[in-house]
């Protein structure tokens, strides 16, 4: 039998595997993907240590942790950029060219 006494398991992280990864459920700013591990204090000393199973995502502003399943996408989202195809050849081609480097058709 375990019992707690002034003090609780508290949820720290242990090593940012991800910064920026998500986003707060809570308060939307930047959250990062990290590994956590729970501690067990007493009167504010560390006593008991353990690692977390899953990786959390970790808000830096209001030190919320939560499931990445949950998470938004980062604000400053990278998500795959907008693929522009050559309506000649059909080959993929940077968004920022003109022409298509395969055929040389404006694009
Ligand atoms: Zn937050
Ligand atoms: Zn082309």
């Amino acid at each position: 039998m375990f019992f707690f006494f002034a003090g609780g398991v508290q949820q720290q992280v242990r090593q940012v595997l991800k910064p920026g990864a998500g986003r707060c459920i809570v308060c939307g700013s930047k959250a990062d993907l990290v590994e956590y591990e729970k501690v067990v204090k007493l009167f504010f000393v560390p006593v008991w240590r353990w690692p977390g199973k899953e990786p959390l995502m970790h808000c830096n502003n209001c030190s919320l942790f939560f499931p990445p399943s949950i998470s938004p996408p980062p604000p400053s989202s990278t998500t795959l950029p907008h693929l522009l195809r050559c309506h000649s050849c059909a080959r993929v081609v940077d968004p920022e060219f003109s022409f298509c480097p395969f055929c040389g058709s404006s694009l």
